[in-house]
């Protein structure tokens, strides 16, 4: 579709600083990179540096304006394309995508500080795998007959609802984008994204990627700030479905927006997220996957972070000092050095938040923070956000570390004697995203795994999202379901029913 020239080139540039340079001050629109229409940018800065790499535009009413216009438009033809021929061009967008995975993975490590070998290359990975899933379900969107009288022909279809509205965030942004792009193009809707004010550029680059295979105007990219980008995108008349990913304060002012035009919103919040580990578990499998579930290579910043562990007593000192040795080991430093384990936290702002809670929890009495991982040594990494992981022990649940999302590498083990008071603790949340249990007793942790308040639990394992699996919270976590086919026909269709009346 691309046949014009374009700042950044077709093939794969693996060095992200040039790319950073070449995506700078250009929303995605109607096809095509355009500047903002106010002509005011704001910086994109690499938190491993505190260096600007790029500037992305500042979007306002004008430019959602015309990215929805450009979508409305769209969309009335993209929905006429069969089913299947959606699908077979988001699989060809998916393809493409792979290709460019490395490319994608340096430049969302530049942006974001997560390191390239433990995190960005993984996120690269994941969305194309989510394109290739949803790809493959346009003939899933079926609809069915409904018994009614004899001379009656009654039917269901699905419709698409028209443009969508999605707002991401920063700790993920290509896969939570990518799970609200694939499903709703299609289903044969158009998409108008507003990214994240600290990650605009990997998500700028997927949307220019994909243009090169689906119709202008199908997928829209816009960037800016939430008051003034984010919701007049979400207040737009022409605007019939929003979905968003982000804080628990914001989606509530997302959902108020829908709300006053009635229309439906998917919302994915925070969590506070429990790992449950019995004494039978086994030990050294459970230690790493505590490492894993807190996603300390990704600094903690993830909704799912296993940000509460309950540890049976029994094994709860040993448990302790095997996961300190073990997050010792890792290694903290420049993103984009294969050598790193643990990258950097995304902003100034976000790494003052993590600050305030560790300070707070050390301040506590009766509680130890267990400080682990060296600070990089590197003198260019100086003015990089970067901070230790901390392990609590001894913060009891009134505590605000843990109750509230920290977002950060923290996290508070508290040691239990039985399975009903641990459930009520792990319930005793206002999330309810994602729990684990590590256990080899299926019959305690099937019981548990059933009353745990939650969206997603596993048990032995605590994997992030995967396609064909339903995701999302109950509770203050959200509201609807991501990276399903479930997903796709709730939430970006409706149910029309057609009657023939053949008497
Ligand atoms: P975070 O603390 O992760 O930045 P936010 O919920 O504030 O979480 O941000 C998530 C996304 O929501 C970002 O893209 C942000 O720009 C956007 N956003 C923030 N405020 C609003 C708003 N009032 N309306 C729409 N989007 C918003």
């Amino acid at each position: 579709m691309l046949d014009r020239p374009m700042p950044t080139p077709a093939a794969p540039l693996l060095d992200p600083f040039a790319l950073a340079k070449a995506l700078s001050g250009y929303h995605f629109i109607g096809g095509g990179y355009v500047p903002g229409r106010n002509g005011k940018n704001f910086a994109v800065v690499n938190p491993a540096t505190g260096q600007q790499v790029a500037e992305a535009a500042e979007g306002d009413a004008a430019d959602v304006e015309a990215a929805v216009q450009n979508a409305a438009k769209a969309q009335k033809e993209w929905a006429k394309l069969p089913a299947r021929k959606r699908g077979a061009l988001v699989h060809q967008c998916a393809a493409l995508l792979k290709e460019h995975q490395e490319e994608l993975a340096k430049l969302i490590a530049l942006e974001t500080g997560k390191a390239l070998r433990t995190e960005s290359r993984v996120e690269a990975g994941v969305v194309a795998d989510i394109f290739e899933f949803f790809g493959g379900l346009g003939s899933e969107l079926k609809g069915e007959s409904v018994p009614f009288a004899p001379n009656v022909l009654s039917v269901t279809v699905r419709e698409p609802l028209g443009v969508v509205g999605a707002i991401i965030p920063w700790n993920v942004p290509m896969l939570l984008m990518a799970l609200k792009v694939a499903p709703a193009l299609v289903a044969g809707n158009s998409v108008v994204v507003k990214s994240a004010e600290e990650a605009p550029l990997a998500v700028l680059r997927i949307c220019e990627l994909m243009n090169r295979i689906l119709p202008p105007g199908v997928f829209n990219m816009l960037s800016g700030f939430g008051p003034e980008c984010g919701a007049p995108l979400v207040s737009h008349p022409l605007v019939r479905k929003v979905t968003f990913t982000g804080s628990v304060e914001t989606g509530k002012i997302v959902a108020r927006a829908a709300a006053e035009k009635l229309v439906p919103v998917t919302l994915e919040l925070g969590g506070k997220s429990p790992m449950i580990v019995f004494a039978d578990c086994d030990f050294e499998k459970t230690v790493a996957g505590a490492l894993t579930s807190m996603r300390f290579t990704r600094q903690g910043q993830s909704c799912t972070a296993a940000s509460r562990i309950y540890v049976e007593r029994p094994i709860f000192d040993r448990f302790v000092t095997a996961m300190k040795d073990a997050v010792n080991k890792m290694v903290m430093g420049d993103p984009l050095d294969e050598k790193t384990d643990i990258g950097t936290i995304v902003s100034e702002g976000q790494l003052q938040k993590v600050k305030a809670f560790i300070e707070e929890g050390t301040k506590t009495p009766g509680a130890t923070a267990h400080v682990c991982s060296a600070m990089p040594s590197d003198p260019a990494l100086k003015k990089g956000l970067f901070i230790q992981p901390v392990i609590f022990t001894g913060l009891t649940k009134e505590s605000r570390l843990v109750r509230e999302e920290i977002f950060g590498p923290v996290t508070v083990i508290a040691p239990f004697d039985d399975p009903e008071s641990v459930l009520a603790e792990a319930n005793d949340s206002e999330y309810g995203l994602a729990a684990s249990l590590w256990t080899n007793n299926l019959k305690v942790g099937l019981d548990l795994a059933h009353r745990l308040e939650a969206g997603l639990v596993q048990i032995n394992q605590n994997l992030v999202v995967q396609a064909n699996l339903s995701y999302g919270g109950v509770k203050s976590s959200g509201l609807g379901k991501e990276a399903s086919l479930e997903a796709m026909l709730e939430h970006f269709t409706h149910k029309k029913t057609i009657m023939v009346n053949m008497a």
